[in-house]
């Protein structure tokens, strides 16, 4: 099994499938991406405000495997945007991780309501030129926030990480960001569970057909997107399920199909409401 590696508008790569680790219990972290890392998982999406950076950390300084080996996302949390903030942020997370660098920060959210999301970028930027981020970009970003932060510093985000799957896809979001070299990553790709994804027709009759799962269909789909995604998953079997998705491809006119499913269903917040 070989995952895909993508390269971002900095040059650097990224492992196109990785593990998420949003509500995976503090306690639990260590094992459960311990679990990810033994099943082949070599790229992991944390956050500040997930508060498990240490059971990450402990889990890749137990797992042998050397750092350039690893892909490793944190965020900066929407209480540190203002001033120096994020320049301290960064530091505890690194301390928590364990790690000299990340190979991704992202800001959470633009939490408008904080009137400091230009001023996160400006800083994301500074961190990225210290080496303490290899790459930096933002995540529940819309295009008016994204061509803000762009105007003022002159600098393209690598990513920016969006609620996205078949019944929520965010075309303007992605249109934008291809036009802008902003390669999408697909938080919730599975919908959370929110709704019954699963059952949809497109999605039952393509995983008949390949004889895979219903959640494995609908990853390979985000990976024929070009999304970059990291399902989540507390489950040995479900989190080596997830992975493999590289041995049959969705006929066009199955994706098609999946496609079709976009209903403008999202199932979190908008992100000029949350702070
Ligand atoms: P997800 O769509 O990955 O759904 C996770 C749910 O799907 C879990 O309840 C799990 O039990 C179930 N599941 C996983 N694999 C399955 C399988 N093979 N079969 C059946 N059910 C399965 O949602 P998520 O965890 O919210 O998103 C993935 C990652 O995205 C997170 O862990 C986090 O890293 C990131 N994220 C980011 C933001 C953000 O604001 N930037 C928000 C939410 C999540």
């Amino acid at each position: 099994m070989t995952i895909p590696l993508l390269t971002l508008n900095d040059g650097h790569t990224i492992p196109q499938l990785g593990f998420g680790v949003f509500k995976v219990d503090p306690a639990q972290t260590e094992r459960i991406v311990s679990d990810a890392l033994e099943a082949g998982y070599r790229h992991i999406d944390t956050a500040a405000i997930y508060g498990n950076e240490e059971g990450v950390g402990r889990a890749i300084a137990a797992s042998g495997l050397s750092r350039d080996e690893l892909f490793v996302t944190t965020k900066l949390w929407n209480d540190r945007q203002r001033g120096d903030e994020p320049l301290a942020a960064i530091d505890e997370s690194l301390e928590k991780l364990g790690l000299e660098a990340v190979d991704l920060y992202l800001v959470h959210w633009p939490a408008p309501a904080n009137g400091a999301y230009v001023n996160a970028w400006e800083k994301m930027v500074q961190i990225r030129d210290a080496g303490k981020a290899r790459s930096i970009g933002v995540s529940n970003h819309l295009p008016a926030h994204l061509s803000e932060i762009i105007a003022a510093t002159g600098v393209t985000p690598a990513v920016d990480q969006i609620e996205l799957h078949p019944a929520y896809q965010q075309r303007d979001v992605t249109s934008f960001a291809k036009e802008h070299g902003i390669l999408i990553e697909a938080w919730g790709p599975l919908g959370q569970g929110k709704y019954p994804l699963f059952d949809e027709e497109p999605v039952a009759a393509a995983a008949a057909a390949h004889g895979k799962t219903p959640a494995q269909v609908v990853l390979r789909w985000h990976i024929e997107q070009g999304h970059i995604i990291f399902p989540k998953s507390n489950n040995p079997e479900r989190i080596r399920e997830n992975l493999d998705l590289f041995d049959f491809a969705l006929t066009a006119d199955e994706a098609a199909a999946i496609t079709a499913l976009e209903r403008g269903g999202r199932v979190s917040a908008h992100p000029d409401e949350v702070n």
